[in-house]
């Protein structure tokens, strides 16, 4: 884990497709122009974020492969899928199934995201599987939409805020 200053590592999982990407670019919007070059490509961004009133130094990681690396190497994790894409939502289980391998001891924060949330008429993973899901994984849980940017912020500032009450309670 990271002492306490140093950037929180924030690790995006999941299918491909299901808005990964979305999400580094709207984190990577609200970085200053001299950081928004390194955020080019998405694939890593830093960015100081307020949340509770408080800034917080936050590295978000974009995972469009070597998953397992981040998963040794991360602080928290995003693990999303598309509530339009029942597949992705299995995909979800599995890699929470991998995280619990390579983080067996500690508490993980972990937020279990359902976006594209906007897309209602091809939804095929109801809000009550998505909240069953995430009891079952003992993370949080929220549905979101990149698309629109609906409670995506919320969820960066979710996972800060768990990430201060473990790094709190040491
Ligand atoms: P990634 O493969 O996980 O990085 O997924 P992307 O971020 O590239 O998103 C895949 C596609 O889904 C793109 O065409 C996005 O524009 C679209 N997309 C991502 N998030 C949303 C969302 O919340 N709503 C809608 N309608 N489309 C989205």
């Amino acid at each position: 884990a990271a002492e306490p200053g140093s950037p929180y590592r924030v690790v995006l999982l999941g299918a491909s497709g299901v808005g990964k990407t979305a999400f580094a670019s709207i984190f990577a919007g609200a970085a200053d122009s001299m950081d928004s070059d390194d955020c080019e490509l998405y694939e890593m961004c830093e960015n100081m974020i307020e949340v509770d009133g408080e800034p917080a130094s936050v590295t978000l990681l974009d995972t469009w492969d070597a998953e397992e690396c981040y998963m040794q190497t991360g602080d928290a994790f995003l693990l999303l899928y598309s509530i339009t894409d029942r597949a992705s939502f299995l995909r979800a289980s599995e890699l929470r199934i991998t995280l619990r391998r390579f983080r067996p001891a500690q508490h993980t924060p972990i937020i279990l995201v359902g976006n594209k949330c906007d897309l209602v008429r091809r939804r095929e993973v109801s809000v009550s599987e998505g909240r069953a899901c995430a009891a079952v994984f003992d993370c949080k849980f929220i549905e979101t939409s990149a698309a629109m940017e609906h409670n995506v912020w919320e969820a960066f500032h979710g996972i800060v805020r768990q990430l201060r009450l473990r790094r709190d309670s040491k």
